[in-house]
């Protein structure tokens, strides 16, 4: 039988080993990890709404009001008020008759996708989904189709294939994200959603990087397009932008009452806390509001500077990848960062494919124009000149 220690010695082997690190205060702009005060481009925490004294206040009045634990299934218990406002603002918010929360978006994402498909259905999803939409698709037997990235050629040719092989009362359901997670690019959303009215199937759109920075009022990615009513099954976290934590579905009320009564990881799982839930729906206010438009209009300013700065494209939204290559690339890159006060994590196999490990530099509203004036001198002083202009031809 394997070891774990034999494991593990193979993963240093690969340079995939990975160690979670310590971060002895919070999420901001500087953090102390590990020992060090370090300027921090790790944090998905893009509007700096965790540590805002508006979620903080919501989440202590509903601790007070309703116990730090929601104590049960949210079948066996019900919702409480803050459960309730979250979900009800979560509908408008999207655009949609209904929304059903989760505790994490891994947990949406593998709730939904396993329980509206089984075996027979098709799932079709971009290369570069994230593993909770290939885990939930692997889950539930469903025919799993990968198309290359924000290839959409392929795209239409798995969806007419799927058409002819599908049962009368097959599904097939297209997922992608607006945002990629790990290149900060977007799919073409408005290619897709014709597509997939063409043939008929569902569409999921995973926005968990688009919610709060993209669209009108940081709607997300689909209604800056339009497209709003196209998307069937709209999946968000609030665990980036929003500041909080928990996954959701925003659908029509028929969707969102399946999914309640069908989905294994809402159904036998402890509900969020209530605290969790208020702060979510606070920050649901605030992104769309004034106050969100300015943060957006900050996180963009850093975002082109820092393009601008390294003579790269600037991102979608707040992830700007520095794909290097080897891994052993990536992790050199990251600790010589780190060295200078520094945190950009690296991210590797299996999170993105071998060979392409990358610098994930994450921007947010909080960071000072002095800030990224060190990032970017830190940067390219890491990659030379040949280096960034190879980077801003690709
Ligand atoms: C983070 C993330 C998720 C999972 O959300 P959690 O709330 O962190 O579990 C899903 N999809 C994408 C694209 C993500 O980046």
């Amino acid at each position: 039988m394997r070891s774990p220690e034999s494991e593990l010695d193979a993963l240093r082997e690969q340079d995939l080993h990975r160690q979670p690190g310590h971060l002895a205060s919070p999420p901001g702009r500087e953090v102390s990890a590990g020992g060090d005060q370090l300027l921090s481009f790790a944090s998905n925490d893009y509007l700096g709404l965790a540590t805002s004294a508006e979620l903080k206040a919501a989440a202590a009045a509903a601790t007070e009001a309703y116990g730090t634990g929601a104590a049960a299934s949210r079948l066996l218990y019900g919702a409480t008020p803050p459960h309730r406002l979250l979900e009800q603002r979560a509908a408008e918010f999207f655009g949609k008759g209904a929304a059903l929360t989760f505790a994490s978006g891994y947990a949406a994402a593998v709730g939904t996708m396993s329980s509206l498909l089984r075996k027979g259905d098709t799932a079709i999803i971009d290369k570069r989904c994230h593993a909770s939409i290939i885990d939930g698709a692997r889950l539930s037997g469903a025919t799993l189709r990968v198309f290359p990235h924000n290839h959409t050629g392929k795209l239409e040719r798995l969806l007419r294939s799927a058409a002819a092989a599908s049962p009368p009362d097959g599904r097939v359901l297209v997922a992608t994200e607006s945002v990629f997670s790990m290149d900060g690019d977007t799919a073409p959303l408005d290619e897709i959603c014709h597509l997939k009215s063409q043939s008929g199937a569902l569409l999921l759109v995973d926005e968990a990087h688009a919610l709060g920075l993209r669209g009108p009022g940081g709607r997300r990615l689909a209604h800056e397009l339009g497209l709003a009513s196209e998307v069937d099954l709209i999946m968000a976290t609030f665990g980036k932008s929003a500041g909080s934590a928990g996954g959701c579905i925003a659908a029509s009320p028929a969707w969102v009452e399946l999914l309640a009564n069908r989905a294994r990881s809402f159904i036998y799982s402890t509900a969020p806390p209530p605290a969790q839930a208020a702060a979510a729906a606070a920050a649901l206010d605030i992104i769309g509001s004034d106050a969100g438009d300015a943060l957006r209009e900050q996180l963009r300013g850093n975002a082109d500077r820092l393009a601008s700065a390294l003579g790269l494209t600037p991102p979608a939204a707040a992830i700007m990848p520095i794909v290097l290559g080897e891994e052993r690339r990536a992790l050199d890159a990251a600790r010589s960062l780190r060295e200078a006060g520094l945190l950009v994590p690296a991210i590797r196999h299996p999170t993105v494919a071998r060979g392409s490990a990358r610098l994930r530099v994450t921007l947010t509203a909080a960071h000072t124009s002095a800030d990224i004036g060190r990032l970017a001198g830190a940067l390219g002083g890491l990659l030379g000149k040949g280096e960034a202009a190879r980077l801003a031809d690709t």
